[in-house]
């Protein structure tokens, strides 16, 4: 399965400084299948060189500022990326941008799990809302077509750490409260929006990007952040 981008217009990431999100900027310009806008966002954009170094190269990174966690910064960025996509609306919002405090029952704090459950879980919610119109003019533009990256979709990052499902067995583990509570409402908040856009024809889901050494997943991890980009955003667009 190869990365296929190339019949999406826009692609707009966040959390895009570092860590899987800037990996996701890097293949994306790699490829010939290469979406024609890739908006690129990150909380201080100055901070994050290797991304001003990719854009400074592909004219088709953008880079917007972007906290997903403030209400003012989002609607900054929606101002923004509307005059980048123009009537052609947004195609694919990757709902990247995350944070784990490493934690476990003794040292979890209040402070700690609702900082967590702000960024991993509502901030997806509240910036797909932000871009709704958008994404809703990227749908209208291929009325009758199937649901993809191609018309319009979001995409969060979850992580298997949320399953419910999984947390038994061999793979149960106490650590990570917050962030587990984080993922598991994301899975939910992503569900719930599947249902309420369905009818405009915008694709919500929910990926794990596996083990990955990134600065939040560890040296330790098995993959690489390019062996768990590629797979990704193959499976993300494929058709
Ligand atoms: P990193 O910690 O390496 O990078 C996190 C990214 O999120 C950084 O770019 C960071 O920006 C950004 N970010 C955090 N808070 C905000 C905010 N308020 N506004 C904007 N950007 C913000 O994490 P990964 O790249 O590993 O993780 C990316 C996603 O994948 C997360 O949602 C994570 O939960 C998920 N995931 C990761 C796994 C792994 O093994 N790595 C496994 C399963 C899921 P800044 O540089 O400004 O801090």
């Amino acid at each position: 399965m190869s990365v296929n981008f190339v019949k999406c217009n826009s692609v707009l990431i966040t959390g895009t400084s570092r860590g899987l999100g800037l990996q996701m900027v890097k293949h994306l310009v790699g490829i010939s299948e290469r979406p024609k806008k890739i908006i690129a966002t990150a909380r201080n954009p100055a901070t994050a060189q290797e991304l001003q170094q990719i854009a400074k190269s592909h004219a088709e990174v953008h880079i917007v500022p972007l906290d997903v966690v403030n209400d003012a910064s989002i609607e900054a960025a929606v101002q923004k990326v509307s005059s980048i996509v123009g009537p052609a609306g947004l195609n694919c919002l990757i709902n990247n941008a995350g944070i784990a405090i490493m934690s476990d029952l003794n040292s979890e704090t209040r402070d700690g799990m609702m900082k967590t459950f702000q960024c991993n879980t509502i901030s997806p919610l509240f910036i797909t809302k932000a871009f709704l119109p958008l994404l809703r003019a990227a749908a209208a533009v291929c009325d009758g077509g199937a649901m993809s990256v191609n018309r319009a979709a979001v995409i969060n990052m979850s992580s298997v750490l949320g399953s419910l499902q999984l947390n038994w067995g061999e793979g149960a583990a106490t650590k990570l409260h917050g962030y587990r509570v984080s993922k598991a409402g994301l899975n939910m908040v992503t569900r719930s929006l599947a249902v309420d856009l369905q009818p405009d024809g915008i694709l919500c889901t929910v990926v794990h990007p596996g083990w990955v050494q990134t600065d939040m997943g560890g040296k330790q991890a098995p993959l690489t952040p390019e062996e768990s980009i590629s797979s990704l955003l193959a499976v993300v667009s494929a058709e």
